[in-house]
């Protein structure tokens, strides 16, 4: 699903250059459960941006689904972000006027969808998160660990082939972390790709596989069970 070779991100900074990803190899098969951990400022953000197709990588190639992602026009990877990729981020990133229904049915407005079917499909991924009686609730109307339901079901709307989460659970208490973890336990079992970040040992111990970075190159990697 994921073939990342001799990946490099540098970002320049006045006059200097800071070198982020210093060469990263990495393969991912569909149906994995992998957990990226590492120091903060190793470069886990950096290469989910990169898995999500947020951003491209100075050097190097990342093939996804078979196609060269590394290479392509912004329009491109526009439609690649919205047709393969589910981001979810810390801080959920819900637009703050609009019901849960509105905010996960949004990504079905780019691929095209009807006004039915997206109001269809995003109930029936609202049901899936745990959220059938909150649909009409805005997010200031939502406790964080609802908020970040309804950033997963947003994720989850378009079926893409990659879940992508960057500290899911970074704002949220341990029960609710817990609860949110289970969540993506299903999604995972459900035959999806997830791939996420966490500082916590006990969040990543739900993943099968953890890779360990380290100032923007691969410390460890090993299957977890
Ligand atoms: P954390 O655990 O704190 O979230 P991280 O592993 O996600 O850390 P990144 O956000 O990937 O770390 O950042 C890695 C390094 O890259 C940091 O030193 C950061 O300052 C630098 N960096 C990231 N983005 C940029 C940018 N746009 N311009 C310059 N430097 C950047
Ligand atoms: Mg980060």
């Amino acid at each position: 699903l994921i073939k990342i070779r001799d990946i490099r991100r540098n970002f320049p900074l006045g006059s200097e250059t800071v070198y982020v990803l210093k060469g990263i190899d990495l393969d991912i098969e569909k149906g994995e459960y992998v957990a990226f951990m590492g120091p903060s400022g190793s470069g886990k953000s950096t290469l989910m941006n990169l898995l999500g197709c947020l951003d491209t990588p100075t050097s190097g190639t990342y093939i996804l689904n078979n196609r060269d992602v590394s290479s392509m026009s912004d329009d491109e990877l526009a439609e690649v972000r919205n047709t393969e990729i589910g981001f979810v981020f810390q801080t959920f990133n819900l637009l703050p006027r609009t019901t849960a229904l509105d905010n996960v049915a949004l990504p079905m407005v780019y691929a095209g969808a009807s006004k039915s079917e997206r109001h269809k499909r995003a109930e029936e991924v609202l049901k899936d998160v745990g959220l059938a009686d909150r649909m009409d609730h805005k997010p200031n109307q939502l406790s964080g660990g609802q908020r970040q339901r309804v950033a997963v079901g947003r994720a989850l709307v378009n079926k893409p082939s990659i879940i992508l989460a960057d500290e899911p659970t970074g704002n949220l208490d341990s029960k609710t972390s817990v609860e949110i973890m289970a969540l993506f336990d299903e999604i995972h079992a459900a035959g999806n790709t997830v791939i996420l970040v966490t500082h916590e040992e006990d969040i990543a111990a739900h993943a099968h596989r953890i890779i360990r970075l380290r100032d923007g190159v691969i410390e460890s990697d090993e299957r977890n069970r």
